[in-house]
């Protein structure tokens, strides 16, 4: 009753409250890109030398196998395919930055799918399939 009705309400903007949490700079994003591009040129590289490996292997196979007994032939199949499972899942990492970065484009991509906060670009450096912030990932562990 005492004071007048603040003057400062009747000067307020409009809530900004229908508009998301928050935004990324278009820097923020070109860094996220970066390092999402940088992931998927070392996972490429990476997926080449698993592939020249295998060949190696292969090739080592029909080559020498005259000499080999049964146990370096087992030794050499099950190298083999440890080397083509790695290879496989060095390339659905890949195909999940390649994914990223389109969802990069499209501005869906870097939001915790829980509260909506951005997921820091350094987390999504490391963890370019990242879908959660690290205190939401946290609860989700602890449930
Ligand atoms: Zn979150």
């Amino acid at each position: 009753m005492a004071k007048p009705a603040d003057t400062r309400i009747a000067g307020r903007k409009p809530a900004a409250k229908a508009t998301p949490k928050a935004t990324r700079s278009a820097a923020e994003t070109e860094k996220i890109r970066a390092a999402l591009a940088a992931r998927r040129d070392e996972l490429r590289a990476e997926y080449d030398q698993t592939l020249s490996e295998i060949t190696e292997l292969q090739r080592d196979r029909l080559t020498d196998s005259a000499g080999d007994d049964q146990a370096d032939t087992g030794t050499k199949t099950f190298e083999r395919e440890q080397e083509i499972s790695l290879a496989n899942s060095i390339r659905e990492r890949i195909t999940q930055v390649e994914r990223a970065l389109e969802r990069l484009d499209e501005g869906g991509y870097g939001w915790c799918e829980r509260c909506g906060n951005p997921i820091p670009v350094e987390r999504l450096a490391a963890f370019p399939s990242a879908t959660l912030c690290v205190t939401c990932k946290q609860l989700e562990e602890r449930r």
